[in-house]
This record gives structure tokens, sequence and C-alpha cells, in this order.
């Protein structure tokens, strides 16, 4: 499945084009990313956050042991996003339905990416249906190749950093279009989760 790589750069992407106030050119677009840099690496850290289940393999020697199972669920997301939309909500009771809705899409984009990584180790693919099926959905075309995460030489090695490399520059031009969304002439736009 992909790196944090290509799952940060989409979560920064979704940040800085709807959690940064509207910009009037590139300085003012870099003062407001400044301010908002906590939001930002929330948005990467929420869009990673399913790979958490590397952990526990960590212990057992095997990275992949428990990997693109129940985190990498429907129902997880959905959870995860619930619990980052309260946590918003503990800072600013205004966040709204919009506010979730962009919480649920961005903690969905780590698996529409995982769904079209390719992947080698069985089983294949992610369990996106738990828990009301073990089965696991794999996708016949890809657009990110395998990264070899089994244990620390495999992760460190020279392909990897080459999957990386093409990782970023795939999702670097989404992180381009964001930003030129948000730099646009007109006064400071309200953040959403206002309504
Ligand atoms: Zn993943």
């Amino acid at each position: 499945m992909a790196s944090p790589v290509a799952h940060s750069i989409i979560g920064l992407a979704f940040g800085a084009a709807a959690l940064i106030p509207r910009s009037e050119g590139a300085r003012a677009f870099l003062r407001n990313a400044r301010r908002a840099w906590k939001t930002l690496l929330a948005c990467a850290f929420i869009a990673c956050a399913p790979d958490i289940d590397y952990i526990p393999g960590l212990f057992h020697g095997n990275f992949n042991l428990f990997h693109q199972q129940q985190s990498h669920s429907l129902a997880w997301v959905a959870l995860l996003a619930l619990a980052a939309w309260l946590a918003a909500r503990a800072r600013d009771p205004a966040a709204g339905p919009r506010a979730m809705a962009f919480l649920l899409a961005l903690a969905l984009s780590h698996l529409v990416i995982d769904l079209l990584t390719n992947d080698l180790s069985v089983p294949r693919g992610i369990m996106i249906a738990w828990p009301f099926s073990d089965r696991y959905l794999f996708l016949p075309f890809h657009v990110f190749p395998n990264m070899a995460k089994q244990d620390w030489s495999e992760m460190l090695s020279r392909r990897n950093f080459a999957v990386a490399v093409f990782e970023a520059a795939a999702t670097l031009p989404f992180l381009a279009a964001a930003i030129a969304w948000n730099i646009r002439p007109g006064a400071g736009r309200a953040p959403p989760g206002r309504a």
C-alpha cells in the first residue's frame, strides 16, 4: 500500500484547499499556512491514520502482520472522522456538518489511495467492509507501485525510495492545485465547518 508520502501530501492538499483562509497571493498564502500549521499537520495525520495498524507488527518483526485489516475499513474511517470532528467541536462549537463531511472525505482519501496502489503481499487489498465482511477488496488497476514494508531493511531500501519519489511526483500536483485554488482574488473566506 502507499507510503505516508502520498497520504500526507493529499492530506495537506485537503487542508490547503478547504481550511486555510483564501489568500490574495503566494505571500499571503504562506503567511496563512504558517498560522494554520497545526491544522495542516492534523490533516496530514488524519490522512495517514489508518496505517496505525503497522504498530503492532513492529513488535512481531513483520510490519505487514496486521496491516490493511480493520483500520482500512469504511467503518473505522467513519469512526476516525467522527473522533476528529468531536475534537474539532471541542475547540470550535461552530464546527458543523460541513466540517464532518470534510473530515470524512479526508479520512476516505487514505482508502482511495491504498486501493489505487499495487499490493504484492497476500492477502492483497484492504478489508473495506469490516465488520460486515472479512473479504479484501483489491482493484485490477493501480496508479502507485507497491512498497516493500515487511521489515526495516525492506522499508529503507533504494526501491522504496524510488517509489516514494514517484508518489510525491504523482500527488504534489494535487497540492499545487489546492494552493492555486486557495490563492484567488477575493476577501477572506470563512473556513468550512461554520455551517
Ligand atoms: Zn494504508
